[in-house]
């Protein structure tokens, strides 16, 4: 027998069983946004190496380790996408449209980054993401903020808690990345050999350390807001007061600064502690630099991406369940009933469209159908023997409901579905 060829790891199939849950998730997803005016964008998978080299910086772990990159038969050094900000900026760029124009946009899909597979890591993960460009003040920040914890309520998402920092502006960055330099320099013998790069190449980054060995370390670090200028404190205040008003509860993470090398001003994470070392599920910020790094004008920009295998699985911590896939389920008993089931199942697909119903192909008894039928999750069963067919009716039996079996015309059953036509 031939040898069974394995999937790469880290890239893991979705399999039926799962894929309810997904798309619940994608299609609220959808919802909302589009309740903000969000628009969905869509780019290719693949992209001139280049572009994420210029977006995210050489010196990410993104750049220097995580890439797939590969020469393809041309010659050109492309890369699976390991992000969507990158792409979109150029997609924006490329298609005239960012420049002195507003836009909200929306992404989902596939991301690739070489990583060590494990809980909540993978290489081939997926994102929905959102990005506003042209809108330079805090009012979008908050209301970004705001259309994600919607997000989270209409998902029935719990214990998710928001961290929010700022890293002032460039001028406040570049005083501070002084004093930081100065304070790791001091404690060298102290850094891994990750920090003790980034000591010279990006000095920010020591902060964001997974390493456990790192973190007093790392506490104990000067603080970030101590070189804001006023402006930028003011700012961070101001967007502070906005969540206070709407109720939107958050901590203050002075050692929040992502890992990507764009951002500005506002940063932030959804975060959870139920999913062990991988507790980020959401982050974002400002990033009013990018636009031009890859080559646009000036434009203010502002995002988040979500990790969706990160916030499955906190969902099925709580057993959310996707909405049934199956409504009812159609059983027929014996050859005449057999030959004109499939008939009315068609009729019933042409009345009720969003009906999801099932036709039991392959006969068998009833208690075999009805057994069926409850395994598939249908609320409930149609009927159709002989005696149904002969009388020009079907029966229609509950199977959630201790509701009475009744026994309806095919006008009479549709009416009756029409009422309530997924929920019964
Ligand atoms: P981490 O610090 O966990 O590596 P990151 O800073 O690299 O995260 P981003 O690039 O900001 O992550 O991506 C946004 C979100 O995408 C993350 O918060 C996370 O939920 C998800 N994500 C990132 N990398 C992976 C991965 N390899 N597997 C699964 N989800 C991921
Ligand atoms: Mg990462």
């Amino acid at each position: 027998m031939a040898k069974i060829i394995q999937a790469i790891r880290g890239m893991n199939d979705i399999l039926p069983e799962q894929t309810g849950l997904w798309q619940f998730v994608e299609q609220v997803s959808r919802h909302v946004f589009a309740a903000y005016g969000y628009a969905e964008i869509r780019f290719p998978l693949v992209e001139k190496t280049e572009l994420f080299k210029r977006a995210i910086g050489e010196v990410t772990d993104i750049v220097e380790k995580e890439m797939y990159t590969f020469t393809d038969r041309n010659g050109d050094s492309l890369t699976l996408r390991p992000e969507g900000t990158a792409c979109c900026v150029r997609a924006g760029i490329q298609n005239g449209l960012l420049y002195n124009q507003i836009q909200r946009l929306w992404y989902c899909g596939a991301m690739f980054r070489h990583e060590r597979p494990q809980k909540g890591r993978y290489r081939q993960f997926h994102q929905i993401g959102a990005e506003a460009y042209g809108l330079p003040d805090i009012d979008i920040e908050a209301e970004m903020l705001l259309m994600t914890a919607r997000l989270w309520r209409r998902l029935g998402l719990k214990q998710i808690k928001l961290q929010i920092n700022s890293l002032g502006s460039l001028a406040c960055r570049a005083r501070y990345k002084a004093r930081l330099v100065a304070y790791f320099g001091a404690h060298q013998n102290q850094l891994d050999d990750d920090s003790l790069r980034r000591l010279t190449t990006n000095p920010l980054r020591i902060l964001d350390s997974k390493n456990p060995k790192m973190q007093n370390l790392c506490q104990a670090a000067p603080r970030l807001w101590d070189d804001f200028s006023d402006a930028s404190q003011q700012r961070f205040t101001q967007l502070q007061n906005l969540l206070h008003q709407h109720h939107i509860e958050f901590e203050l993470n002075p050692r929040l600064v992502r890992g990507l090398d764009y951002y500005n001003h506002t940063v932030f994470e959804w975060v959870t502690d139920r999913l062990g070392a991988q507790g980020t599920v959401c982050a974002g910020g400002r990033y009013d630099g990018l636009v031009e790094q890859i080559g646009g004008k000036a434009t203010p920009a502002f995002g988040f991406a979500l990790g969706m295998e990160r916030l499955l699985a906190l969902l099925q911590l709580d057993e959310t369940l996707p909405p049934t896939a199956i409504d009812a389920y159609f059983i027929t008993l014996g050859d005449v009933a057999e030959q004109h089931g499939l008939l009315w199942a068609e009729k019933l697909r042409q009345a009720l469209p969003y009906l999801h119903l099932l036709y039991h192909c392959g006969g068998g008894t009833l208690a075999k159908q009805l057994k069926k039928a409850h395994a598939s999750g249908a609320k409930i069963a149609l009927i159709m023997g002989e005696n149904e067919w002969q009388q020009q009716q079907i029966g229609l039996k509950y199977l959630r409901q201790a509701k009475p079996q009744v026994q309806l015309g095919l006008d009479a059953l549709i009416q009756r579905l029409k009422e309530n036509e997924r929920g019964f």
